[in-house]
């Protein structure tokens, strides 16, 4: 059961007490946190519970209107959806990731110059464009590829986000240890723009990690599905991230290994974008490039990474993070799969048409 008080009630408050004072009389264990939801954050008390919750109506009267009740819940009682369909929402270093909201992520797999960096906010900044993806800790295949700057590179990426307006960066951590690194390089730098830490798909049940992003407020989180497993089993990752007290998470889809992806790097697996919108409250992300991995155009001069980011946007994705680099052929990371910077314009064209089209389609659905 989540119990989800109204906007501007804390802990402090007189109800809240009553409810706490009633379930710890009655033995009934709980946890509280903040959902980041549209209006606002609201305290949320969650009951686990292998059996019906008992004295839900005694709980109901302690409440006296002032929370909305959800008795019958998901396996994710914390980022499932809700019988009211309310979604997560929160404002990040002045960006918006809400059901509402759509945000285009194009920058370098991995960070391997400073020039590189500045050259593809340079093109980003120039689309009007304030988020970027910048690798620095890769967790790579064979372990003779370039593995990542690491943080070696934060200074000047960092100071280059701030100075060309990029507000947000989603850069993976490999562990707890990298989230300090940024932190701290951050702070060292006068925090010029923000980051959001992503989790890559091999690490989605690495538990120890989503517990370590999980139990930070300061950064929100990118979760890549987990190539080989179920929706759910990766859906049960974003639970682990919530469960440690961060709800500000994203979940992005980046394509399932399968030998029938081929030619493609994995299977695309973006008819689950309005999939994880039915099941959870979470605002979904495509990542065109680590799943189609082919930049090769068709007839009319697009590529397939461009025909399924626009598929992913079409189907309401909140979000697109995808490989650009200033010149592929020298990318020391998937460079295969990156498109070229003077591809950015199109690519940007083309994703708000798809968006505008995705909200026509609701609208159509309203009628
Ligand atoms: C990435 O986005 O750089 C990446 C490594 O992706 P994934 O974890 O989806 O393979
Ligand atoms: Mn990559």
């Amino acid at each position: 059961m989540i119990i989800t008080f109204d906007s501007n009630i804390t802990h402090q408050d007189a109800t809240v007490k009553a409810l706490e004072a009633l379930l710890r009389e009655n033995n009934i264990s709980y946890s509280s946190y903040m959902a980041p939801l549209s209006g606002g954050p609201r305290l949320e008390y969650q009951i686990v519970s292998s059996v019906e919750v008992p004295l839900q109506e005694t709980i109901v009267s302690t409440l006296g209107g002032r929370a909305e009740l959800c008795p019958h819940h998901s396996p994710f009682p914390r980022v499932g959806i809700h019988p009211n369909g309310e979604r997560f929402a929160f404002e990040y270093n002045g960006v918006r990731f809400d059901d509402n909201t759509f945000n285009l992520f194009p920058g370098l797999c991995a960070v391997d110059s400073e020039d590189s960096a500045i050259k593809m906010m340079q093109a980003c900044q120039a689309e009007g464009l304030d988020c970027t993806r910048m690798g620095a800790f890769k967790p790579r295949t064979s372990p003779y590829s370039f593995q990542g700057l690491g943080a070696e590179c934060l200074p000047y990426v960092f100071e280059a986000a701030g100075k060309y307006g990029i507000k947000v960066i989603a850069m993976e951590v490999l562990e707890a240890a990298d989230i300090e690194r940024i932190d701290r390089i951050l702070e060292g730098t006068g925090r010029p723009t923000g980051v959001m830490l992503q989790i890559g798909t091999r690490n989605c049940q690495n538990v120890s990690l989503l517990k370590a992003v999980g139990s930070q407020q300061t950064y929100p989180v990118l979760l890549k599905r987990g190539f080989g497993i179920s929706l759910h089993e990766s859906l049960f990752a974003a639970e682990h991230i919530a469960a440690a007290g961060n709800c500000q998470v994203v979940f992005c889809l980046r394509g399932l290994k399968s030998i029938g992806a081929a030619p493609h790097r994995n299977l695309v697996d973006f008819g689950h974008v309005s999939t994880v919108k039915r099941l959870t409250r979470l605002g979904v992300c495509a990542d065109p490039s680590h799943s189609a991995g082919a930049r090769a155009p068709d007839n009319c001069g697009i590529s397939d990474i461009q025909h399924v980011s626009a598929q992913a946007v079409i189907a309401g994705a909140n979000m697109i993070l995808v490989d650009f680099h200033p010149d592929p052929s020298k990318a020391l990371c998937d460079g295969h799969q990156a498109l070229s910077v003077e591809q950015l314009p199109r690519f940007v064209q083309d994703m708000h048409l798809c968006r505008e089209t995705f909200i026509k389609r609701c609208k159509i659905s309203e009628q």
